[in-house]
């Protein structure tokens, strides 16, 4: 498997799972660009990893929850990088708590981020990638999109409505060979779920059939999978990486 001519924007590459996805994509060929909303040291460090792995890479600052800041990260990554043949909608924050005590700022900047900035991303760069004839979108979600979770209906609901519009774009556009899927990780070890008590943790552990939370290369992994022509006749999926927790 390699992605070697190929070029991949990530969002919210500069830590965690997209710092990861950015690595894997370039270890195995492709050239990058990495957004994230503040953290312009980390992102610099990330590309020079990618740098020193001998691919191109460059770091754009934007707020994907913003429509006309996403339009213009597309536009300048292809005026950097010419085109763009692997999008990854990675960026996404929690605001847990219960319905009860859950303030509308907090429902609302979810859903802005998770589920408005996979369409803002998406659509800004839907025309220049549909002339690709060959690409592939790949939209993180979350296994409590599929099964919910108590204290995050905000996110569940995001997430939920990222495989809605992951499997009706699949439909919208695969005729011209562009392929769309979401990755739904179960508990993976980030700085998101560092925030988590040890006791959670390790009740989540044993409602885990592997044993253990998944890793940040377990997630990279199956993006580079769905990234790759290797699975070209996938589209429209949620493919689960979650140690057989649902
Ligand atoms: P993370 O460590 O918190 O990193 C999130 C990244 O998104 C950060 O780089 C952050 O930037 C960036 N970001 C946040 N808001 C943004 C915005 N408005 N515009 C652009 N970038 C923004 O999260 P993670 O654990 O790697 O999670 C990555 C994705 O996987 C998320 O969509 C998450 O919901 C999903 N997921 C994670 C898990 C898990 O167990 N970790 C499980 C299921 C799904 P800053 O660094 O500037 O804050």
């Amino acid at each position: 498997m390699n992605l070697i001519g190929k070029k991949a924007l990530i969002t919210g590459a500069s830590r965690g799972l997209g710092k990861a996805i950015a690595i894997k994509l370039a270890e195995l060929g492709a050239d990058i660009v990495i957004n994230d909303i503040g953290n312009e040291e980390e992102a610099e460090s990330v590309v020079k990893e990618i740098e020193s792995l001998g691919r191109n890479s460059l770091f754009i600052k934007a707020d994907i929850s913003d429509f006309e800041q996403a339009k213009e990260l597309v536009d300048n990554a292809l005026k950097e990088i010419g085109s763009i043949d692997i999008v990854v909608n990675n960026a996404g924050i929690t605001r847990d708590n219960l319905l009860l005590r859950m303030s509308e700022e907090d429902f609302d900047s979810v859903i802005d981020v998770n589920l408005k900035g996979v369409f803002n991303i998406t659509k800004s760069i839907l025309r220049p990638i549909l002339k690709t004839r060959n690409a592939s979108i790949i939209n993180i979600s979350s296994i409590v999109g599929i099964s919910g979770n108590a204290g995050q209906t905000n996110y569940s609901a995001s997430k939920a409505g990222v495989i809605g519009f992951t499997k009706s774009l699949a439909k919208e556009i695969a005729k011209k060979n562009i392929r769309v899927n979401a990755i739904a990780p179960g508990f993976i070890e980030t700085d998101m779920t560092e925030k988590l008590s040890d006791d959670i943790i390790e009740s989540y552990k044993s409602s885990i059939p592997l044993g253990r939370l998944g890793t940040a290369d377990d997630i990279a992994n199956t993006v580079a999978f769905l990234a790759s022509d290797i699975s070209s006749y996938i589209t429209g999926q949620v493919i689960v990486v979650d140690g057989g927790m649902i």
